[in-house]
């Protein structure tokens, strides 16, 4: 048994002992866990008791960007020891699928996934997890930054889907968590400048701390007439949408350049229209998102060069006793709030 943060169903959670494994198997490694990241799909399962296809039926422990320090390791472990510090990543596929085979193991159909039903999440004081899923953190990285690469690894999986060219310009339109990852992933993959579009300018002044983000506050500007100012009449190289709004969709749609590349990272709750003749008239290419795949070495090595900062990002933190205050004020969604984590070791 162990202290958890569970999810005893919609909008009730509670503080309490739960049946989690401690002992880790061949391959595994046990973690004392030292931060992690609310995200907005552990808020919604909070507050909507369901994302799409995946309802909580049983109670779940929240909780999937986690950082801590290696305190066992199972038979066979080589590579991880004993006071390592350790960030994870929290979707396991199975090794011998199909996906996993062709290297995109975020789209194997058995992946398990922490806190996305019926799996348990990370908010407890360890977890066992494998090896092979478990990545050494550089000493100039905190936990705090470690429990961040979990969402910088979708940000990446989008710098990787749109192919950026050096020089690039990209819009990603949507300035919460994810759309701020991801500009800053675009900068890190060689976009010149990145305009980023929200309807508040506190979001957007997070994201404009950043040099070469530029915000667009989209109640006073059109979004895809301001790119095509800024880019000579042609548009935005790469277009990332990352609000799953149906006006941000058409914005995309309207804001990439003739041959250009849409990346859909944001999902909409409700099916959106999609203009496909804008589409096909510009000849654009378009990529999806799904989590990521093989970038958690590439995001804790931006991290360690120093090419991207996220601690300008981490708004606020509390203990894990107040574990429940931390939701509470993550739903309040105050717009200059990027991050809430939640740290075991402070009481
Ligand atoms: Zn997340």
């Amino acid at each position: 048994m162990a202290r958890a943060l569970v999810l005893e169903e919609t909008r009730r959670l509670s503080l309490r002992e739960i049946d989690l494994p401690q002992v880790p198997g061949p391959g595994e490694v046990r973690i004392a866990i030292d931060t992690v990241g609310i995200c907005g799909s552990d808020v919604h399962y909070y507050t909507h008791g369901k994302i799409g296809p995946f309802v909580v039926e049983a109670p779940m422990v929240l909780g999937h960007e986690a950082s801590g320090v290696v305190v066992e390791c199972g038979p066979g472990v080589t590579g991880l020891s004993v006071g390592d510090r350790v960030c994870m990543e929290p979707g396991i596929p199975d090794g011998s699928s199909r996906a996993s085979k062709l290297g995109v193991y975020n789209v194997d159909p058995a992946v398990r996934f922490w806190a996305t039903p019926p799996i348990h999440g990370c908010l407890t004081p360890h977890v066992v997890h494998p090896a092979a899923f478990t990545y050494r953190l550089p000493d100039n990285v905190s936990f705090a930054e470690g429990a961040m690469v979990e969402p910088l690894a979708i940000g990446l999986q989008a710098a990787t889907r749109a192919r950026i060219k050096p020089g690039d310009v990209a819009l990603v339109t949507g300035a919460g968590p994810i759309g701020i990852l991801t500009a800053l992933a675009a900068l890190a993959g060689g976009c010149a400048r990145v305009y980023i579009s929200d309807l508040v300018d506190a979001k957007l002044g997070v994201a404009a701390q950043y040099g070469n983000i530029i915000p667009i506050n989209v109640t006073r500007e059109d979004a895809a007439a301001s790119i095509r100012a800024e880019t000579g009449g042609w548009g935005a190289d790469v277009v990332f949408e990352c609000a799953g709004a149906a006006a941000s969709v058409e914005t995309a749609l309207e804001a990439v350049a003739p041959a250009g590349c849409v990346v859909w990272v944001g999902m909409p709750v409700d099916p959106v229209p999609v203009d496909l003749v804008l589409a096909q008239s510009k000849e654009i290419r378009m990529e999806t998102v799904f989590r990521y795949a093989n970038m958690y070495d590439r995001a804790i090595a931006l991290m360690g060069s120093g090419k991207i900062d996220l601690k300008p990002l981490i708004s606020d933190s509390f203990g894990f006793e107040d574990s429940i205050t931390a939701f509470d004020r993550a739903v309040e969604a105050r717009p200059t709030d990027v991050k809430i984590q939640i740290t075991m070791g402070r009481t």
